[in-house]
């Protein structure tokens, strides 16, 4: 297709504003699915996405649209819009002309819309703002129009009103798409550059490729050169999704399109690389490339200690498809043989973990998730710290740690609820904007470790649920931070260490030591529960020795019914850890580190 016949976009919107199913609705009106093949979220296929709702990966549609007789292809893209994926989210922006701002006719606009929104315009992109669900006897089409209308700065008036559903100004929205969005620009006779927007791993064709020609053309024969690394590959297909794969002789500038090369591994083929032909390739990448970053660390053990090597081949195969996750082992004394792995959020930690229950049937603890904090020592060395456990011992000079830039949006009523908890989480309010009459933007800079937490349970309960956040790292800060350990009878359970602020480390230690108070059986001696920075004990519980032993119970009892009793106290045994000589089993570990 001619480049001036070309329209690329996304759609951006917060969660639940309509998104997949206005993509249906497109896919069904253009005719690339025809009525009887069309199910709900034809372009959702992970099952856990279309269960929560989520979009994790991006994809690409195109979609034929007549418009005064001329033939169009429209490529949709559509992005993941959750904020752990902002990076995704920006290549996948990087690739369009424009955006569809799609906003729910009875809720507004939300904090995920406003942080896609920035992006979409740091990336140039035309903005198309629509309002959705207008079928909703709740919509309220006027008021969100002016709130969209004073954001993106057009008239209210020109806020195209759409149903997803029903498909109403469905089709007046792909001709106002041909209309108003600038055709793709780029160079003919130039060497190919072509920006890898997604790459998915697929069991039968291994990794499946995404990619927006910019220059050039990549034709079905081409050998290819990924430019981060250098490394080269065959092409063994190249084509278009709409939305099923069609293989094509080519893929030329402004269009978007798949390529398979038999690689069987996503890392092969990295989001945001440029793609050029070996034989007359480009020398400059397109901008923007950089490697996905773990922000957010945690152990994962099998409950079943047998399931190791399960949990191992498990994540190798998820890591075909994710390259953004990465592990290593980790030994834990209280939890046995795990791996300690890397996320983008909080969100990326729960998809992995669900997958790998769900999907693998594992059974899995996960410690607290933590920040990776840069540690200076007074004899200059510097140490950077995933795991708390990992923290060094000598004299401490300086502790870096990660902080976000926070977008917070609440009815006004709110302002107050949340900047309490953004105060007790250590934040700095940054600026205040009201949207409309009673919806208020708050922008803050908050440290990541505070928002792994449990920022986000606490913002949604003190304000009833209203508040939506979106948040990005940016940076790093000095903070008073120290790790606390928890010792049974002298000896640290390393799951339980954590690095937390100074003014927070009491509390911290008092929690942990009445939880694990309780969770403990009693031994045949007092044991002390203490928590310590340092060599400095800041709280202690005692858990007082037991009584009697499990046989006494039995006294005058028959022998048969002690043998049962021993040989259950055995099993039982079997999944106890030892930490010193305190036997602990193992749910009570289990049970101290899920969140109450
Ligand atoms: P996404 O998270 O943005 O992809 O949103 P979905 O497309 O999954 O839609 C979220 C919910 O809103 C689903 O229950 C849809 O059925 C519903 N929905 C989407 N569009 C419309 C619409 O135009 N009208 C009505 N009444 N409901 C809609
Ligand atoms: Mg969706």
């Amino acid at each position: 297709t001619p480049q001036e016949r070309i329209r690329n976009f996304c759609i951006i919107a917060h969660i639940d504003h309509g998104k997949s199913t206005l993509a249906d609705r497109m896919l069904q009106i253009t005719g690339v699915v025809d009525d009887r093949s069309m199910r709900a979220q034809y372009l959702d296929r992970m099952d856990i996405e279309r269960e929560r709702g989520i979009t994790v990966k991006s994809q690409a549609v195109r979609m034929p649209w007549q418009v005064d007789g001329t033939n169009y292809a429209l490529n949709m893209i559509d992005t993941p819009g959750h904020v752990d994926f902002t990076y995704e989210v920006s290549r996948s922006l990087a690739a369009c002309e424009g955006a569809i701002l799609l906003v729910d006719a009875a809720q507004g606009i939300e904090a995920q819309t406003l942080a896609n929104l920035y992006l979409a315009m740091e990336n140039d992109l035309t903005i198309i703002p629509v309002l959705n669900k207008i079928d909703l006897p709740g919509a309220d089409p006027e008021k969100y129009a002016a709130e969209i209308g004073q954001l993106v700065g057009v008239d209210p008036e020109d806020v195209l009103r759409v149903s997803g559903k029903t498909g109403q100004g469905v089709p007046e929205l792909l001709d106002h798409l041909v209309r108003t969005l600038p055709q793709p620009l780029g160079d003919p006779d130039a060497p190919c550059r072509a920006m890898i927007f997604d790459s998915v791993y697929d069991t039968y064709r291994g990794v499946v490729t995404y990619i927006r020609v910019v220059d050039g053309y990549l034709r079905s024969r081409d050998r290819i050169d990924m430019m981060s690394t250098g490394a080269h590959h065959e092409l063994l297909e190249i084509g278009v999704s709409s939305p099923e794969p069609h293989a094509t002789n080519g893929v030329g500038p402004g269009e978007v399109g798949y390529l398979i090369t038999g690689v069987k591994d996503v890392r092969q083929s990295k989001v945001g690389d440029t793609i050029t032909t070996s034989v007359r390739g480009a020398t400059e990448p397109l901008a923007g490339y950089s490697d996905p970053k773990p922000m957010v660390f945690a152990g994962l053990f099998p409950i079943d200690g047998s399931d190791y090597p399960n949990l191992r081949d498990a994540l190798d195969k998820l890591k075909l498809n994710d390259a953004a996750l990465n592990y290593e082992p980790e030994t834990s004394t209280a939890l046995g043989f795990g791996f300690r792995v890397g996320f983008l959020g909080l969100l990326h930690l729960e998809i992995i973990r669900e997958r790998l229950e769900r999907e693998f049937d594992l059974d899995l603890i996960s410690t607290a998730p933590s920040v990776v904090y840069q540690v200076r020592m007074e004899d200059g060395t510097q140490v950077e710290v995933m795991n708390p456990s990992d923290f060094p011992t000598g004299k401490v000079a300086e502790i870096h740690e990660p902080i976000t830039k926070a977008t917070i949006l609440v009815p006004a009523e709110f302002i107050g609820a949340v900047m309490e908890l953004c105060q007790s989480k250590r934040g700095t309010l940054g600026g205040m904007d009201y949207l409309s009459e009673d919806r208020v933007e708050l922008r803050y800079t908050l440290p990541l470790a505070e928002i792994v937490f449990d920022f986000f349970d606490q913002l949604k309960s003190r304000t009833k649920g209203y508040a939506s956040l979106d948040y990005d790292v940016s940076g790093s800060q000095t903070a008073d931070l120290v790790k606390v350990d928890m010792l049974l009878q002298g000896e640290p359970v390393d799951a339980f260490s954590a690095i937390v602020h100074r003014d927070k480390a009491y509390h911290y230690g008092v929690e942990m030591a009445g939880k694990l108070k309780n969770l403990i059986p009693r031994q045949q001696f007092e044991v002390p529960i203490q928590a310590a920075i340092g060599a400095r004990i800041i709280a202690r519980e005692n858990i007082r020795a037991m009584r009697k032993d499990v046989l006494s119970k039995c006294y005058g009892g028959d022998i048969s019914r002690k043998r049962k009793l021993l040989e259950k106290q055995k099993e039982g045994k079997k999944r106890m850890k030892n930490i010193g000589s305190v036997e602990v089993p193992q749910e009570a570990f289990i049970a101290a580190l899920s969140s109450d």
